[in-house]
């Protein structure tokens, strides 16, 4: 509950295959006392994904129960699968004074700020359009159809970020991004 929160939110967004999952990952390395939200998603694991590490796989009937059993505390829909954050373990994690990372899209960014106001939104920004397609490439982890598709919202979500975001941290140098966000994290915790 808001009333009992004692840890802080931080929300981090970004194109698909900007490197989030490399930041957040590294940057909880980095921090004690540190929750790293795992989401669940209706979207199919890749060979190289592991169920409960980057997400819980779960069907649309399962995801569907959780938006009606109010477990989620936000969900959206992305590249026509659904993500959501998992409520109860964000909450155990606030109450024991953990800063809770969350890596979701602008839409969840929104719904989960009105629920923590006091959270810190971070996107991340590529250095180039054409890194990015690049970095998504060496990713290999979607065919090239479903890859182009996450290129072409990639414009839309960054114009939409100025408008929301109040962290822009660009992943040229992986160090550097690394050490913005933990000054934004520690800084907003002085
Ligand atoms: P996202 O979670 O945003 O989709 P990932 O963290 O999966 O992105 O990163 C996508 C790819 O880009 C991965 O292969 C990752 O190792 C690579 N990557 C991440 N940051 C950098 C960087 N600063 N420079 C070069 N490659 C990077
Ligand atoms: P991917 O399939 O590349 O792992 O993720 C696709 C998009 O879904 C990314 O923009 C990622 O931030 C977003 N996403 C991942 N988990 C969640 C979540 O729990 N909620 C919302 N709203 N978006 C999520």
């Amino acid at each position: 509950m808001q009333d009992t929160q004692q840890g802080k939110v931080v929300i981090v967004s970004g194109p698909s295959g900007v490197g989030k999952s490399t930041i957040c990952a590294e940057t909880a390395k980095r921090l004690n006392n540190v929750y790293l939200s795992v989401s669940v998603t209706t979207r199919p694991k890749a060979e190289t994904e592991v169920d409960g590490r980057e997400y819980w796989f779960i069907s649309k009937e399962q995801f569907q129960e959780r938006i009606n059993n109010g477990s989620l505390l936000e969900y959206a829909e992305v590249f026509g699968h659904f993500y959501g954050t998992p409520k109860d373990k964000i909450d155990e994690a606030l109450r024991a004074g953990k800063t809770v990372i969350l890596e979701i899209d602008v839409a969840g960014a929104q719904q989960a700020k009105a629920v923590y106001p006091d959270a810190e939104m971070i996107f991340i920004l590529p250095p180039t359009h054409g890194e990015l397609a690049e970095r998504m490439n060496n990713r290999g982890r979607e065919d090239i159809e479903t890859a182009e598709k996450r290129l072409d919202r990639a414009d839309s979500e960054i114009a939409a970020a100025w408008q929301y975001y109040e962290h822009m941290v660009i992943n040229d140098d992986l160090e550097q991004a690394v050490s913005e966000v933990l000054q934004i994290i520690q800084g907003s915790q002085t």
